[in-house]
């Protein structure tokens, strides 16, 4: 048995490392392990997005319907849906179905506009204090439109972000072209969240583990937990490939494994996995601007320094991370459609990572109900990486007894009980 640690993390994703690194700023002592690699897992592909301005979750109004419509059209869908027979996870998609409603999003709204912009001032002080240099860009997050049906809709929705402090700025066809040549002339404009931003997510993350690691952490990397002890309210043992570790406090931060890994607690973690792709190619000629989100197709570019990266597809229930060459080639083709990309890309490397998805599309940040020394940060969906250091601070906060930066008791697991 290992001496007693303070802190254990369970996963040192965006999340995981978030979490250690205000731990460690607020002067505990941390210990993270990793199943593999710190830094390396559904984060490190992503888009990179930085949106603060995703105050809507992901179970809302119209997603069945439009994710029953695109079902139709399996080669260009969006969405995929794998069929498992498991009651844990048709009970997921029967919840999730049935939160995608207005009140689910009246609820969300706050939670999530304050966690994001919390994790969006966040980022800035990180990156500006620890001189991180890793393409970080506040040039918003424009979303293009080729469909006038789409386009009007999402003005709509502009109007009605803007209504709840979101800066949006919404341009026509005569003007898209100004503030993103990169777009094909069909394009018909775009809504531009101007306050959003993107990195490389890759590059921030291993420098927020090189961080973490110099201000003192304790990392177990290729360690998987197997399993836990847990006796009078509290986690007695945390169980590993490697032998058991002791702690004061433990972390659940393990994404879209955190129900796997936590099997053996009693407890009701409703989180399942939606995989998506991406593909990351040497800059091109055209170099998009800004992040952007290629509206009907739901594919995101994004320029990181000298690379481009196209990201898309939400496969809910698949755990492989393997990314599928059909897919990577179809994210290609809709770039394509939307943007002027070089003939030929010189594609670098192409990828597959898990959003860990709750029923209502809200992360999970809180306690246990059952356990004293437990707090699972989890769920955070399509925005982990976004809403990563919000999260890492509220939790350093909840773990040191502290008041937390916002109510939190939206975002916790005994919403689920
Ligand atoms: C295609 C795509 C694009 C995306 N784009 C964006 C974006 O632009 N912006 C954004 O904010 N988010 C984006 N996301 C979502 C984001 O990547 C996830 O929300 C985020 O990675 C979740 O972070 P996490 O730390 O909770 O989990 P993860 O990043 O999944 O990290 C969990 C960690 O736990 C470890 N682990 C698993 N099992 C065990 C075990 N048994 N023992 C120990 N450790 C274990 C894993 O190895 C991993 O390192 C995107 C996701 C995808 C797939």
């Amino acid at each position: 048995m290992n001496t007693k640690h303070d802190v254990l993390i369970i996963g040192g994703g965006p999340v995981g490392l978030s979490c250690a690194y205000y731990l460690l700023k607020s002067g505990r002592k941390v210990t993270i392990i990793d199943a593999n690699e710190i830094g390396k897992g559904s984060g490190s592909g992503n888009a990179g997005h930085i949106v603060p301005s995703h105050i809507i979750p992901l179970a809302a109004p119209g997603v069945v319907t439009s994710a029953l419509k695109w079902m139709l059209n399996p080669n260009s869908s969006p969405f995929g849906l794998k069929i498992r027979l498991d009651l844990k996870y048709i009970s997921w998609l029967i919840q999730f179905a049935a939160a995608c409603n207005e009140a689910n999003v009246s609820r969300a709204l706050e939670p999530m506009k304050t966690l994001g912009q919390l994790s969006a001032e966040n980022f800035a002080r990180i990156i500006a204090e620890e001189k991180f240099d890793c393409h970080y860009q506040t040039t918003g997050f424009l979303n293009l439109y080729k469909n006038q049906d789409a386009f009007d809709e999402a003005r709509h929705e502009a109007e009605f972000m803007q209504k709840h402090g979101i800066p949006v700025s919404v341009y026509g066809k005569n003007q898209i072209a100004d503030v993103e040549p990169a777009v094909r002339e069909d394009v018909l404009g775009g809504v531009h969240f101007t306050g959003d931003a993107h990195l490389n997510p890759a590059v921030f993350l291993q420098l927020l583990g090189e961080r973490i690691r110099a201000m003192g952490a304790e990392v177990h990397e290729n360690t998987p937990v197997t399993g836990f002890e847990s006796a009078e309210g509290k986690i007695r043992v945390v169980k590993t490939s490697v032998g058991e570790f002791e702690a004061e406090h433990v972390i659940l931060a393990a994404g879209a494994w955190s129900p796997i890994v936590a099997r053996d607690l009693r407890l009701n973690i409703p989180v399942q996995p939606a995989r998506g792709y991406s593909l990351t190619a040497s800059a091109i000629q055209n170099m998009p601007r800004q992040a952007l989100i290629l509206g009907d197709r739901r594919v995101a570019v994004s320029p990181l320094g000298n690379l481009l990266r196209v990201t898309g597809r939400l496969e809910v229930g698949e755990f492989s991370t393997t990314p599928n060459p059909l897919w990577i080639q179809r994210l290609e083709n809709f770039a394509r459609e939307y943007l002027r990309l070089d003939e030929k890309l010189d594609i670098k490397e192409t990828w597959a990572g898990l959003r860990p998805v709750t029923p209502d599309g809200m992360p999970i940040i809180g306690r246990s109900p059952l356990h004293s020394n437990l707090t699972v940060a989890t769920g955070h969906a399509m925005l982990g990486l976004s809403l990563g250091p919000g999260t890492g601070q509220v939790v350093a906060e909840l773990v040191n007894g502290s008041e937390t930066a916002f109510d939190l008791r939206p975002l916790g697991l005994e919403r689920f009980i």
